[in-house]
């Protein structure tokens, strides 16, 4: 049902259009901000992430400096004199917290500030190769967490004082090398790792990223000249969040375009038929209207008794439109008044001369219920008929009960009117509409046709079948003609002729034609014919 009346309604339909089209923007600029932001928050993690790595490697950098001079100027072992050197360089230092000398064996052998030597190696393993610089996390159990450990030992290379695999080591502290935290929209959020070598973790700074676990984002930054590797880490959802006023824009824009789109759908879906009024106007002015014949034909004698006009709208280009196309519009723009007049014009022009020569047939004329709302339509038959090759006995005035009549007073008026004339009268689609029996009842009808659905049900077991029998009863009995309509096999004759119907009309016999092709048809009709009187008087 909702369906069916977006693909009737215009309107309905421009508007489901519209949301299409408005929806789609919204989408795909959702999407394009999302990417947006991911690849904003990646650069900004990615840079916290180098910020730390080279605040470490200036960190290491300096106490390396540190140790080396201190190397240098021999104050390197556990004298005295040497230890308050070494508490003097720590002073001045911006990173190391604390100095110590350690054995071959990984073992301090004192520390300056004073503090108790634990009795364990401090460093983790062996280092081969004996290099100048170590770098090493300390185990927790020793002076406490989140130390870094740089060594130093000249002798390495043989320019230092150091000897004996002896190596002088400083710590540096997590404080030291904190820097700034990143954009506010991130502070609480994202957590921080230092590595060394990878795997071992020297700094963490833990943000509420645990809290969120569902979608994290992750930049990294390594040091080119230590085994330093910097991780940033930030839920998703936080990446999104500082969008969120952004997609409020894009929503309140998604919707104003979405108005607008529906003005411009409902305007361009309006204009059409705009264009259909004016082209049925100008066609109107043009008389681009044209009036095709349907013969009826006697099913018993093969004889021609006439033809039902119908309309045609021949537009300049050839296009041939039939009536179902454009007659409910003419009628409720009121141009088939001057529709039907132009086709009884050229009817008479056309039809003239064959009809007066075969006074028998008949031209039937489709009217439609605003017809018979006033006396016009009289004084138009009148008007054209009246003095011309076609008799006014000559005419049939086809009245449909499929739509209903405004004043059957009126009507009745009218009708009597031009049955005064000589016209005559019939119920078209009979059986299918309103008027029914009161319409034969009160209208005075000289002739009923039956719509073609009865007569595709004739001869079959059906309800519908028995009021064609009916019809025909009440047609007979009542001194009217019948016609039956949309007559297409020989089958559908015989059965017709079987319950007395002997006028018919449809493909069986003939579709509708143009004029010359009806004038065409109705002579070779009447040619066959033994009462042709006037067949010498055309030879001539
Ligand atoms: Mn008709």
């Amino acid at each position: 049902m909702a369906a069916k009346s977006i693909k009737s309604n215009p309107l309905a339909r421009a508007i489901a259009l519209a949301v299409l089209l408005a929806v789609g923007p919204f989408l795909v600029g959702r999407f394009a901000l999302h990417l947006n932001a991911e690849a904003r928050a990646h650069a900004e993690l990615t840079a916290m992430a180098e910020r730390y790595v080279a605040r470490v490697e200036r960190a290491v950098a300096e106490t390396v400096a540190t140790l080396r001079d201190l190397d240098r100027a021999g104050m390197g072992g556990c004298e005295a004199e040497q230890r308050a050197a070494q508490i003097g360089r720590l002073a001045v230092s911006a990173f190391a917290r604390r100095l110590m000398v350690i054995d071959r064996d990984g073992r301090m052998m004192c520390v300056a500030p004073e503090a108790e030597p634990p009795r364990k190696a401090v460093m983790p393993e062996a280092v081969p190769g004996d290099r100048r610089v170590v770098l090493s996390v300390l185990d927790p159990e020793f002076l406490g967490e989140g130390l870094l450990l740089v060594t130093w030992n000249g002798a390495a290379n043989g320019a230092g004082e150091i000897g004996d695999g002896r190596r002088l080591g400083a710590v540096i502290d997590r404080d030291a090398v904190q820097v700034d935290p990143g954009p506010d929209d991130f502070r609480a959020w994202r957590s921080i790792e230092v590595l060394l070598d990878d795997d071992r973790r020297w700094l963490t700074w833990e943000g509420a990223t645990a809290q969120r676990p569902d979608q994290l984002m992750t930049a990294e930054a390594r040091s080119a000249v230590f085994p330093i590797l910097a991780r940033v880490v930030l839920p998703r959802e936080v990446v999104y969040e500082a969008y969120r006023s952004l997609e409020l824009v894009l929503t309140v824009g998604t919707i104003l375009l979405g108005v607008a789109l529906t003005m411009l759908a409902t305007f361009v879906t309006w204009r059409p038929e705009k264009q259909n009024e004016d082209e049925l106007a100008r066609a109107v002015v043009r008389e681009e209207f044209f009036p095709w014949y349907q013969p009826v034909v006697n099913i018993t004698t093969g004889d021609l008794e006439g033809c039902e006009m119908l309309a045609r709208w021949v537009k300049p280009n050839g296009q041939v439109v039939l009536p179902g196309r454009f007659m409910p519009y003419a009628e409720t723009t009121e141009h088939i008044y001057d529709i039907t007049r132009t086709l009884m014009r050229r009817s008479a022009d056309d039809l003239g001369e064959l009809y007066r020569r075969n006074r028998h047939l008949k031209l039937s004329i489709n009217l439609f219920a605003g017809h018979f709302d006033d006396r016009n339509i009289v004084e138009d038959v009148i008007a054209i008929f009246g003095g011309g090759p076609i008799a006014f006995e000559q005419l049939v005035f086809e009245v449909t009960e499929r739509y209903p009549l405004a004043d059957l007073d009126q009507a009745r008026k009218i009708m009597a009117e031009m049955r005064a004339l000589g016209c005559k009268i019939a119920l078209d689609d009979t059986g299918t509409g309103h008027g029914g029996l009161a319409y034969i009842q009160k209208l005075g009808i000289d002739v009923i046709k039956i719509d073609k659905m009865f007569v595709d049900l004739i001869g079959q077991d059906h309800q519908s079948a028995k009021i064609v029998d009916i019809l025909v009863e009440l047609a007979h009995s009542l001194g009217m003609g019948i016609v039956a309509e949309g007559v297409e096999t020989d089958d559908q004759i015989d059965r017709l002729a079987d319950i007395g119907v002997t006028a018919a009309q449809g493909f069986a016999f003939s579709p509708a034609l143009s004029a010359p092709l009806y004038i065409q048809f109705a002579e070779e009709l009447l040619g066959q014919s033994s009462i042709e009187p006037e067949a010498p008087r055309r030879a001539a």
